[in-house]
């Protein structure tokens, strides 16, 4: 049995949405997905993104055909669908709109549903775009909501409707990610988008060339360029995710000259 396995805590569940899709929350939940698990998290990543399935995409870990759907219809068993990633990541492809879940056997819903949650740490949810009744299943089933947010005006636009809906849902919204940040002049501020959101911007992606190079491949760009910019700004969100704080090179490096400054002053 895997210690995973042994476990019965209940994970925390976020689900990564946006108000508009192409925003990233898919290549976020795949590249913090793998993140959190080299932090030594037990992470499973529920794709319930099925009208643009590409997470197993990222993870390079595509064709897999029993899916949450057949869990629902009682031809396998939760563990079954339960994939492994790289570094550990687990993937339970949805296999059908969320939406339609409801009219799945309510109880073997509930119970692969409490099962997955026994089995993990966290339960990443990559959720469909906008407010449709899918989106908003993945939406209500998270306690904890990320909004991926492009730094411009439609995106940020209908983030604010995701958000007031979340809210009204009762989800904690964790924060916003700006993703896709090229500091261009024509770009609204992640300052600006806090401001307008009214909640904290818990990272700030950079537009990186390399999670297009990363995809071809089949492999998340945390795992192919660990120190590209976009890399380093999810590893730094799952460290913020789990509360933790890394001390990046050029960080410490300030560190090191304060101190340093310090030492000299006393001199
Ligand atoms: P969503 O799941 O929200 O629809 P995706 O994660 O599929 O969005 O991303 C949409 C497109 O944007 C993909 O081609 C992806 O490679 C690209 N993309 C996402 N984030 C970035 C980034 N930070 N830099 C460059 N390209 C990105
Ligand atoms: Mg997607």
């Amino acid at each position: 049995m895997n210690n995973y396995m042994s476990r019965k805590k209940m994970a925390r569940i976020i689900t990564v949405a946006s108000g508009k899709g192409g925003t990233g929350k898919t290549t976020i939940s795949a590249n913090l997905g793998v993140a959190l698990a080299q932090f030594g998290r037990d992470v499973i990543i529920l794709d319930a993104d099925i009208e643009m399935a590409n997470l197993e995409l990222i993870l390079g870990m595509e064709g897999r055909e029993l899916t949450l759907h057949e869990v629902l219809s009682g031809k396998c068993d939760i563990h079954d669908v339960i994939y492994q990633g790289p570094s550990g990541v687990k993937v339970v492809p949805a296999g059908i709109k969320l939406e339609t879940l409801k009219d799945a056997d309510p109880e073997r819903l509930t119970q692969a549903l409490s099962e997955l949650l026994t089995l993990t740490e966290i339960l990443l949810i990559d959720a469909p775009a906008g407010l449709g009744k899918d989106a908003l299943a993945a939406i209500s089933a998270a306690e904890e909501i990320i909004l991926v947010v492009n730094p411009d005006v439609s995106s940020l636009s209908d983030a604010l409707k995701t958000k007031v809906v979340a809210q009204k849902l009762g989800c904690k919204i964790l924060g916003a990610i700006v993703n896709r940040v090229e500091n261009t002049q024509a770009e609204i501020t992640a300052e600006e988008i806090s401001a307008i959101l009214e909640i904290p911007v818990i990272a700030v992606i950079p537009e990186d060339r390399n999670i297009k190079i990363a995809s071809i491949y089949g492999d998340p760009l945390v795992l192919k360029f660990p120190n590209s910019p976009a890399s380093i700004a999810i590893k730094r969100l799952a460290s913020t995710i789990l509360g933790e704080r890394i001390v990046e090179p050029a960080e410490r490096a300030s560190i090191l000259k304060k101190l340093v400054k310090g030492l000299l002053r006393r001199k």
